[in-house]
């Protein structure tokens, strides 16, 4: 099937960013002309890799909430929360509410790079990209 990509979310705990950066690299051709959204600091650490990226708040600010907002309006096509299962985060709640609302409407959630992998390649079938 042949849909188009339109935005895809971005967030990544403290210990996983440079994680999550090394893991997007990868995937430059398929996000070329995607939007991309971020939490504060997750967007920055994607920025300062060369993508283009709509930065919302920092997740302890807000940032995963704003994402949460916009998937539960349908603007965003999957969601990539690498997470650090050892850390404490303040914003836990938030983190809960995102993940509740991916689950409810049906959104694609990559919570760790093996995961992330799948779902990228079945957005590339989903879009038809080689
Ligand atoms: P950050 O937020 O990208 O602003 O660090 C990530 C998170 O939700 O923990």
């Amino acid at each position: 099937m042949n849909k188009e990509l339109k935005r895809v979310a971005m967030i990544a705990h403290d210990g996983k960013k440079a994680e999550m950066v090394g893991f997007f690299k990868d995937y430059m051709d398929l996000l070329s002309g995607v939007q991309i959204v971020a939490t504060g600091t997750t967007g920055s650490h994607l920025v300062k890799a060369g993508l283009e990226v709509d930065c919302k708040l920092s997740g302890p600010k807000g940032g995963d909430a704003q994402i949460a907002a916009m998937v539960a309006e349908g603007d965003v096509d999957a969601v990539f929360f690498f997470r650090d299962p050892l850390g404490k985060h303040p914003h836990e709640p938030d983190v809960q509410m995102l993940m509740r609302v991916c689950d409810l409407y049906d959104i694609p959630l990559a919570t760790n790079p093996a995961s992330g992998k799948l779902v990228m390649s079945g957005l590339k079938q989903l879009v038809g990209h080689n």
